[in-house]
């Protein structure tokens, strides 16, 4: 599968949104905007990884944006958004991915529908950019009589963003395009005759430029709320060892769990339950066992990534039901503790976690003690506007 990054650029000033606070740091529901836009875009399943330009004084705004996301670290823009892409561009050609979708952070509303339209086009297409067709009639002022002339729409489209490129093409296209004002990357693209494809765009992946956007949007998140529910499962194999860890907790075991992490199958179902209510893959995809650096770690790191990414598009965690399922250990004995710990992962009331255990009767794999597998089950309540 080729691989994708995506480019935001929230490095813009806002002159016309005005306030003391760039619009893309102004709070849109209980986070920053551009939370939004970055959290769609890291739990879209082909998207690899997420970068952000940003403008340089905005550093502390942005690391509470970002935060938890698992975002790498942030690039410093320049002075028109044409050089902060660029310079966003230049910065991933260390690394070059095969795709990249540029994307304005002020965009929070895009869907995964979008996204997965541009991607399809990249197969066959050099480049594709979501649009959407006119709908007013467009007129033209006519100098001198003060009157105007009404302008055919026919074939007359706005665009949207994330476009999609070949990562080398655009480059090559931004370098070529140094000091020219050009509105898009596409422009910048087609300068370079690059063959730019639409994909149809979607009303709800406006842009926010006014005030008055802005309270389209707060609007947008207060319209309706909807339940969704995840489930997850999870197994690993039982070897020797003197411990388990489950939902967090070390409890003493005449065998232990082997896996590339600590193998805490418990809190691997739940962060499966947990991507799944915003349709955000799987545990695989955000934390692959080929990367080390997840060689032993603690799996509290990927339930924290998951609820970061659940709740950046404003969804509030409802409940959590997990079920262990081995001959031994006995959970009896360390239920409230686990309850407990993934309360506070969850950061909801305890009460609202509920953590079960049952054997298989000596059956199958789990009852000869060769594995222990856990399912999950997470509730969650989302803004509508941000499915
Ligand atoms: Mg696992």
């Amino acid at each position: 599968m080729k691989r994708c990054v995506a480019l935001v650029v929230a490095a813009g000033r806002g002159e016309r949104f005005g306030g003391d606070v760039p619009k893309q740091y102004k709070t849109l529901g209980d986070a920053p905007l551009l939370r939004q836009s970055l959290g769609r875009l890291s739990a879209h399943p082909d998207i690899a990884e997420v970068r952000a330009v940003i403008h340089p004084n905005d550093l502390p705004l942005y690391e509470i944006a970002a935060k938890g996301l698992g975002i790498g670290a942030p690039i410093m823009g320049g002075q028109e958004r044409q050089d902060s892409v660029r310079l966003g561009l230049e910065t991933l050609a260390a690394d070059a991915p095969d795709l990249v979708l540029i994307h304005d952070g002020a965009r929070p509303f895009v869907g995964a529908d979008v996204i997965d339209r541009v991607l399809d086009a990249l197969e066959h297409s050099e480049a594709a950019v979501p649009a959407l067709p006119l709908s007013d009639t467009l007129k033209r002022l006519v100098e001198g009589d003060g009157g105007c002339e009404t302008v055919d729409r026919a074939n007359l489209w706005r665009a949207q963003t994330p476009q999609g490129f070949h990562f080398q093409r655009i480059l090559e296209a931004h370098r070529a395009a140094v000091g020219m004002a050009l509105t898009d990357d596409a422009g910048v693209a087609e300068r370079a005759g690059v063959v730019v494809s639409l994909v149809e765009g979607e009303e709800r992946n406006f842009k926010i430029t006014t005030q008055q956007d802005f309270q389209h949007a707060r609007d947008l998140m207060r319209e309706a709320t909807e339940t969704r529910v995840g489930f997850g499962i999870d197994v690993h194999k039982l070897g020797e060892g003197n411990s388990v860890t489950l939902c967090g907790v070390v409890v003493p075991n005449d065998q232990a769990l082997e896996g590339h992490s600590d193998a805490d199958v418990a809190l691997h179902a739940l962060t499966d339950a947990l991507l799944g209510t915003i349709a955000a893959g799987d545990i695989g995809r955000h934390f692959p066992p080929s990367d080390d650096q997840w060689r032993g770690a603690s799996s509290v790191l990927f339930v924290n990534r998951a609820v970061a990414l659940v709740r950046a598009r404003g969804a509030r965690i409802v409940h959590a039901d997990i079920t262990i399922m081995g001959e031994a250990p006995r959970i009896g004995p360390h239920r409230r503790m686990m309850t407990t710990r993934v309360a506070s992962l969850l950061g909801i009331d305890s009460g609202r976690v509920a953590i079960k255990a049952t054997t298989t009767e000596q059956l199958g794999f789990i009852g000869r003690r060769e594995g222990l597998a856990a399912q999950a089950v997470v509730t969650i309540q989302c803004p509508v506007e941000t499915t």
